[in-house]
This record gives structure tokens, C-alpha cells and sequence, in this order.
């Protein structure tokens, strides 16, 4: 007998519930990865996740086959795929992860429909793409948490379930053909520093990080230069690793750092359960509607600043080099980012929830959007007069100034804490830097912002 295991955001084999179902009886089973051309056509195939997705693809192959397996890819559309392999296979049943996105659900309802009418069954599994499953934990009067204190408080005290291993042997009937695996060099437009994809390189990283990194995560996560953050978000976002099991081994390490980072996992999780239960949150205001956003030639000049990291706010313009050339950025980074082009700039979140999803190798509809409605302030859980202040912030977050002199080449050789402000170096210095000019004045994007709050 024989199962499909549809691989999408689960691009591992440690703890993955549909893989064990799948195996069980001793069934032979598909291990199946669509290319699916209507993702790109969505906007979702950008090249730092198609050279990290070609990692995972390819990482996976080899750990299959090291059991006896292979992966099989295919391209064209996931549902008519499905159902040519299954043909192909002579599979009575699907195996796959439960999503959250308008797309994910879409698909798997269309999947579910062709296979039922085929005699087939399709199986979706929570908990893979999530520690606790959206909608497990709701409160008394909605569908889900808007607020996340209460909803960390319910998530915290919901028991995780069993941590499962890599399967030792996997059998996969040879009559089921593959296309060949993509490879990174093949995609063109990467960040040069983007980082290394793949389940080993995720456990790999993983472990590097509960041995030497976490103890000091609850003091040290906002430290811009030193980069003290697991930086495991693509492993999250393409599931090389299991939520699941990242949140029982931090919790096996302990202490603070591993109690403040666990944390974090769990706001992944609450955006997860406002996606799966208001779909449109990914393009809609969720809750204030703005409509005063400035539109027009001069507030796509500044949008552009914004994307080049010309802003001639340094700490700004830092973050936003570092997305171009990493394909990731500091969370402290992506607050002060969003915040300067909704607040300062007064500009429509979704402009610049694009462009993080054109860079980031952990671009994900749930995290993203939702964290730029949060610091949009149409958002949940959020604080809408909160302005961030660059220039406050670059001193209290990188108080030597190393992370803008890391990513901001004019400013390299400028000394001390005045790299935050380089309108206040003598005018000689200043102009030798070549560095530009403030976009706005903090006071008049500061007025324009509560200008525009008050009419709305
Ligand atoms: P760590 O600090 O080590 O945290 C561990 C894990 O917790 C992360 O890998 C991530 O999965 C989760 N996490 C951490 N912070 C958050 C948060 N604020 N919300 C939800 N989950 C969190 N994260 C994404 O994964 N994809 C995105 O597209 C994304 N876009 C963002 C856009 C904006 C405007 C902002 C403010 C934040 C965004 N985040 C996004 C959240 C956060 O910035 C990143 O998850 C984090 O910087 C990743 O680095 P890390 O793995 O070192 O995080």
C-alpha cells in the first residue's frame, strides 16, 4: 500500500507528523515537493527563498536517500500534480501540513475535493508549522486571540506533544518519476550574504544555538551589532525545523534567555492563529482602517530612499542595507524600518510589507504582515501612537554606532556615537562622507503623523 507525503513549509524529516502517518503499516510512501508555478504568479517566489528552498530540496533528497529514499519533485500546480501522482502510485491516501495563508487554504480544499472524487483521502496535520495549532486555544468570545499576553499566558500552559524521530527507512515505488532538483546557482538576484538552507544546517544551527547563544538571549536580543539572535527564522519560516521541537529543547536548556526566546516562538504562533482566522489581515487593515497614506511622486521618491537605505537616517539606513545584502534583518532593525516609512514618512505599510517579502529569506506572510500592521498601528495587539525615534534609538541599541558603521560604507570612519546624527560633524567631515541628507525632519514627519491621526 502506498501514501503521498506533500512536503511544502515542512522541508524536513525530524518531528513531522505527516511523514509518520504516512509510513504507518509499513506503507511505501511518495515523498512529494510541487514546484508550483501560481506561487510565483502569487508574488511569493523571491530569489533569497528560492536559493535557500533549493538548499532545503536538495538537503532533503540526500537525507532520504540515506534511508533508502529519494524525494520526488514536480512541477506545474500542486492540485493536478497531487493527482497524477497518486494515479502514477496507485496512493489511496495524501498526507500533508495544515497552513494558514488564503492560498494554503484554498489549495488544500481544492486538493481535498479532486482526491475525494478519485476514492482518495487527503490527511492534514497540525503541528507541524506550529507548536500549538491555530484555533487550539481561543478565548471565550472569538475565534482567536487578539491580544497576545493572554493568548502566551493559554499557549504556555498547552502541553506540547511527542517530539518525533526521522523515520530510519522509507520506501518510495520506483515507477514514480522526478524532475531534476533545482540548485542555488541557478537563481539569479541573491543577496551575497544570504546563509545556507537545509534541515542539517537548521539542526546544525540549532544546536550551536542552546549550547552558546540562548543563555544571553533575554539581555542581549535588541543588540544591534551583536547580532545575538538565533537567526533561525528561514528554518522556521521553510520548516527544516519543527516549532515543536525547538520549543521543547529551549525548555529542556532553561533560564531566562531560553524562557524570553520561547516567547518569540509564541508570537509566531499567535500570528499564525489571526491568519488562519481572518485570511485578509495579509492585505487588509485589521482593525484601525487608515486611508491617508501620502500617495503621489514625492512619497515614492521617499519610498525609494527608503528601499536604498537612503534615508540619512543611519540606523535606518543600516537595516535596510542589511536586508539587501543578507536577505534577513535585526528584529530591532525591522521595527525601526517599518516604523520610519509608516510613521515618519506616512506611508502605506503594504509598500513596505512588499518589499520585505521581495528580500527576506524568512519572508512570511503571517510574520510579516502582521508585524507591519503592529507597527503600522492598524494592526493587532498595537500601539498606535508609538514613533519610534531613530536617532534615540540607533544611540540606546547600538550605542557605539558598529552596526551603521558595518553596513553604512560612508559612514565607516566616523567615530563614536555621532555616526547616529552625521548633520552634527563639521560641515567638512560631513560633506567628505558623501552620506545624504535627512529625507524629513523628525518634527515634520513627527507633525504630519499626529496631523493625520487627529483627522482620521
Ligand atoms: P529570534 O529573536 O531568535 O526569535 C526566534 C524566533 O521567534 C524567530 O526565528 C521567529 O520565528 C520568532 N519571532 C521572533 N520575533 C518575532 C515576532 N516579532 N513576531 C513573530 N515571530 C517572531 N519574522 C519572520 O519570520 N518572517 C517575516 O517575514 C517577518 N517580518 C517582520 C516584519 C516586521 C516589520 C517586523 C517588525 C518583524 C518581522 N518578523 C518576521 C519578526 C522578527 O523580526 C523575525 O522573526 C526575527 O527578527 C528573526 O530573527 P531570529 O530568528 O534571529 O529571531
Amino acid at each position: 500500500r502506498t501514501s503521498i507525503v506533500v512536503f511544502t513549509c515542512d522541508l524536513r524529516l525530524s518531528d513531522h507528523p505527516p511523514l509518520r502517518a504516512a509510513l504507518r503499516g509499513g506503507r511505501r510512501v511518495v515523498p512529494l515537493f510541487v514546484r508550483d508555478r501560481s506561487v510565483d504568479a502569487a508574488g511569493f517566489a523571491a530569489p533569497n527563498r528560492l536559493a535557500f528552498l533549493a538548499d532545503c530540496l536538495g538537503d532533503l533528497d540526500a537525507r532520504l536517500r540515506q534511508r533508502g529514499g529519494r524525494l520526488v519533485l514536480r512541477e506545474g500546480e500542486t492540485v493536478m500534480e497531487v493527482c497524477r501522482v497518486a494515479t502514477e502510485a496507485d496512493a489511496e491516501e495524501v498526507h500533508m501540513a495544515g497552513d494558514v495563508s488564503a492560498f494554503a487554504i484554498a489549495r488544500e480544499r481544492r486538493l481535498r475535493r479532486a482526491l475525494e472524487a478519485e476514492g482518495r483521502r487527503l490527511y492534514v496535520h497540525d503541528t507541524v508549522s506550529t507548536a500549538v495549532a491555530p484555533g487550539a486555544v481561543t478565548p471565550a468570545s472569538s475565534d482567536h486571540f487578539a491580544v497576545f499576553t493572554p493568548y502566551y499566558r493559554r499557549w504556555s500552559a498547552q502541553g506540547l506533544r511527542d517530539v518525533l524521530d526521522a523515520p530510519r527507512a522509507i520506501t518510495v515505488p520506483e515507477e514514480v518519476g522526478s524532475a531534476s532538483l533545482p540548485e542555488r546557482g541557478e537563481v539569479s538576484g541573491v543577496s551575497p550574504g544570504l546563509c545556507a538552507g537545509g534541515e542539517t544546517e537548521g539542526r546544525r544551527r540549532l544546536a550551536a544555538w542552546l549550547r552558546s547563544g540562548v543563555d544571553a538571549y533575554a539581555e542581549r536580543h535588541d543588540d544591534l551589532a551583536g547580532d545575538a539572535t538565533s537567526r533561525l527564522s528561514p528554518h522556521l519560516h521553510f520548516g527544516t525545523l519543527s516549532p515543536v521541537e525547538v520549543v521543547y529543547r529551549a525548555g529542556r536548556a532553561g533560564g531566562a534567555g531560553a524562557e524570553a526566546f520561547v516567547r518569540q516562538i509564541a508570537w509566531r504562533d499567535f500570528n499564525r492563529q489571526v491568519l488562519a482566522a481572518r485570511p485578509d489581515a495579509a492585505v487588509r487593515d485589521y482593525r484601525t482602517r487608515h486611508d491617508r497614506w501620502r500617495r503621489g511622486k514625492r512619497a515614492e521618491a521617499d519610498a525609494e530612499a527608503w528601499r536604498d537605505g537612503r534615508t540619512g537616517y543611519p540606523v535606518v539606513d543600516a537595516a535596510m542595507r542589511q536586508l539587501r545584502q543578507e536577505g534577513w534583518m535585526h528584529n530591532r532593525g525591522r521595527l525601526l524600518a517599518a516604523s520610519f516609512l509608516t510613521k515618519t514618512l506616512y506611508i502605506d505599510w503594504r509598500v513596505g510589507a512588499r518589499h520585505f517579502l521581495d528580500l527576506l529569506v524568512d519572508g512570511d506572510v503571517a510574520n510579516n504582515q502582521l508585524n507591519w500592521q503592529w507597527m503600522a498601528g492598524t494592526g493587532t495587539d498595537t500601539r498606535p501612537n508609538r514613533v519610534l525615534n531613530p536617532v534615540a534609538q540607533g544611540k540606546r541599541y547600538d550605542p557605539d554606532g558598529s552596526y551603521v558603521r558595518r553596513w553604512v560604507e560612508e559612514l565607516a570612519d566616523v567615530k563614536g556615537a555621532v555616526v547616529h546624527e552625521p548633520w552634527r560633524l563639521p560641515a567638512q567631515e560631513r560633506s567628505r562622507t558623501g552620506y545624504p541628507e535627512p529625507v524629513v525632519s523628525l518634527a515634520e514627519g513627527l507633525a504630519r503623523f499626529k496631523q493625520a491621526r487627529d483627522r482620521a
